[in-house]
């Protein structure tokens, strides 16, 4: 998880990476600022000056992220002269990040670029492996800082494992900056493999740029770049020890290599319907104003689109979002599958999202404890703290001595895991300040049913008295386990699944509690006189009424999870509690359900060679009912998905590349279940 740091020597007051003997900034003044050589050969000023208003935004990637320098020189240049409501995306690659203190004092020798510096050293994500996305400069500028290595983490965002469909109905990168370190010193940044990786990533528009290619090997990098399909275009030289090169891509992919055709069968997110690139004039419905569907209408919204909420209720945040003390809940697991990699990095994301309703006084960002309840559990923690080692900004062990410290009871767990980013706050109020801080509309209507006209090409939306209350382009679900009430949505395996939060009266030991802790359950700290505390799991049971033996459940969890903190629940009466009881949407694999709605009875039929051999091969792709999206199935942990899912949703609205590995993406896939119920003959 945690990845190893760059090692770097201070030589003639420069950095020196001693990997790769090379300097990140040369000490002589005549050949330092490469960035802005990036600059001139990719002739951005005279691009920028020139890209439309209605352009949604313009795409860098690069190799080698280093010390930022190329990244901030585009963004200094971008927020000068691109237009307002364009967005920079910056895909960038590295396997040895800098540590924080170093790529400080290495920006340092930049003072012009001091403002967005400042920016980026204290948004600069922790150094753990996987895609970090950071919104910079007024959401001007996106950054996707890829912590791995550039082959693999360019190859795990392309639409897939075969290279002719890597772009696939998705937007190209306009620009590829290569710059990891000179070939002669680290061939596998030039190698053919990663540049084919380049290539299936462009189209005619793309161009590559190298300011950096030492003389001996201007030959080799020139060559890979052509075998990639890549045409070289002439450029000036820029000195007697390093070279730059420009090239185009030429539409022609990689005729060398061999094409990788033995995955087709994971083909089936894509959609075999060429879909025209979305435009921003077009409007997107979304039913559901819960933190899912306000999380998403903001991430659209920031993509240009007209956006509309409809819901049930007339404010915000009523139902599954609607308590009043929610966190954000922290899941790690020692093991590398996708649902711990999902939740670590949906941890991450969440709380960069949320840290500004933090500074502006909504909730706590208290920290969160977490105690682990039995041995197994405990072990489990130790051998976290060794994965993350080095990420003691993100989660630290601590014993108990500093349980007590930090949390502010005495607790008798002897470890446990502090997440000091972490927090709570109130997820209605979240969800209506979003949608008012982006003005968009909340329509207050109850959505029975809809179905999409040919005769327009929108989705149609009615109440239970068949009035159209609506008509959009592109449609949204977003109403937890009520996609089941949807035609096209009812086939997905969701839960109704109720739980029950209890207000706890402050305590005399209680009130002195600092941080969340959880276990089994959870507890706050005290706000307006109370501790929130839950939850219960009771299946089969729809009412919202109050359960008694549920508040006694929640306190009881608390003693499982810790004797200290059950001691310090002293004097509780159940009759007489306070609470909330509202329902989760859970689905089978503990995953959220994110992505286009499939149309189910043609995928059945088309991946139904699937049920006599699950292993088949194939290069079918999915059958997709015309743009219609479902951002659901988050069960206890909406506050920390919503975010990350949101994100992921409108990259695929808006047919941008997404922050987030493939594996990811198909695992949160609507369309999973069809296909392992057909491989499970289950369908
Ligand atoms: N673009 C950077 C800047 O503007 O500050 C400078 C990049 S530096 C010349 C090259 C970077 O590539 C180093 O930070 C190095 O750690 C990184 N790197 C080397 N091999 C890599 C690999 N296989 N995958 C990803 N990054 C790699």
């Amino acid at each position: 998880m945690a990845i190893i740091a760059a090692d770097i020597q201070w030589r003639k007051g420069a950095p020196y990476s001693t990997l790769f003997n090379e300097f990140y900034i040369s000490p002589s003044n005549e050949t330092e600022q490469n960035e802005s050589e990036f600059l001139q050969l990719g002739d951005f000023k005279r691009r920028w000056q020139g890209l439309s208003k209605h352009c949604a935004s313009f795409t860098i990637a690069e190799t080698g992220f280093g010390a930022g320098l190329n990244f901030l020189s585009c963004s200094d240049l971008w927020l000068n002269i691109a237009p307002k409501s364009s967005v920079l995306e910056f895909f960038s690659a590295e396997l040895f990040p800098i540590d924080k203190a170093e790529l400080a004092k290495i920006l340092s020798q930049r003072p012009h670029l001091r403002n967005l510096s400042d920016e980026l050293i204290k948004h600069y994500p922790v150094p753990v492996a996987g895609i970090h996305s950071i919104e910079l400069f007024q959401g001007r500028v996106r950054l996707h800082l890829m912590f791995g290595d550039a082959n693999e983490m360019f190859s795990s965002i392309s639409q897939s494992p075969n290279k002719e469909q890597a772009h696939y109905n998705r937007r190209p990168v306009d620009v590829w900056l290569l710059d990891g370190f000179a070939p002669t010193n680290n061939p596998a940044m030039w190698s053919p493999e990663l540049l084919a990786t380049i290539a299936s990533l462009s189209d005619q528009t793309t161009i590559a740029l190298t300011a950096n290619i030492d003389q001996k090997k201007i030959l080799t990098v020139s060559k890979n770049l052509q075998s990639a399909g890549f045409l070289i275009q002439p450029t000036e030289s820029n000195g007697p020890q390093k070279l730059r090169l420009k090239a185009l891509f030429s539409g022609r992919k990689h005729q060398q290599l061999e094409l990788d055709n033995s995955s087709g069968s994971t083909q089936w997110h894509l959609d075999k319907t060429v879909r025209p690139i979305s435009t921003r004039d077009q409007e997107v419905t979304i039913i559901g104003a819960g933190i899912a569907g306000c999380t998403t209408a903001v991430a659209l919204a920031k993509r240009g689109f007209k956006v509309k909420v409809i819901d049930r209720h007339p404010r915000a945040g009523q139902e599954g979002s609607g308590n009043s003390q929610a966190i954000v809940y922290p899941k790690l697991s020692p093991r590398d599958d996708v649902l711990p990699r999902i939740n670590l990095q949906a941890l991450l994301f969440s709380s960069r999202y949320y840290a500004p309703f933090w500074e502006g006084g909504l909730g706590n960002q208290c920290g969160v404890i977490s105690l682990p309840g039995n041995a197994k559990i405990a072990e489990d923690f130790i051998q976290i703290s060794q994965r993350f080692s080095g990420c003691g900004d993100f989660v630290q062990l601590i014993e108990n001595d500093e349980l007590c410290d930090r949390s502010g009871l005495s607790l008798a767990s002897s470890i446990g895991l502090f997440f000091p980013l972490l927090g709570w706050l109130p997820p209605s109020i979240i969800c209506q300040q979003l949608l008012k801080e982006h003005g968009i509309p909340l329509i207050h209507a109850n959505i029975d049913h809809f179905n999409h006209q040919q005769s327009d090409s929108r989705w149609h939306l009615f109440d239970t008295s068949e009035n159209l209350v609506y008509s959009t382009d592109i449609l949204v679900v977003a109403t937890a386990y009520g996609c089941e009430k949807f035609e096209q949505t009812n086939f997905l395996p969701v839960t109704q699944l109720r739980g029950q939060i209890s207000k706890l009266p402050v305590g005399t030991r209680t009130k002195s509690l600092k941080t969340i802790v959880c276990g089994d359950g959870y507890i706050t700290p005290a706000h307006d006189n109370y501790h929130s505390c839950g939850a219960t799991y009771n299946k089969g049971l729809f009412s919202t009424e109050l359960r008694v033996q549920d508040h006694e459940m929640n306190i009881a969890q608390m003693g499982h999870t810790d004797s200290g903190l059950g001691d310090a629940l002293e004097n509780l009466d159940a009759t007489k509690m306070d609470g909330r009881a509202n329902f989760r949407c859970t689905t089978k694999d503990y995953l959220p359900i994110v992505g286009p709605v499939p149309n189910f009875s043609s995928m059945l039929k088309d991946f139904g060679f699937l049920r006599r051999d699950a292993r088949a091969d194939s290069m079918m792709m999915g059958d997709y009912l015309p743009n219609l999206y479902i951002n659901c199935g988050m069960g206890s942990r909406g506050l920390s998905y919503a975010p990350y899912t949101a994100e992921l949703l409108a990259t695929q609205i808006s047919q941008q590349i997404p922050s987030l590995e493939r594996d990811l993406i198909q695992a949160m896939h609507p369309a999973r279940f069809l296909i392992r119920d057909l491989k499970k003959k289950r369908l």
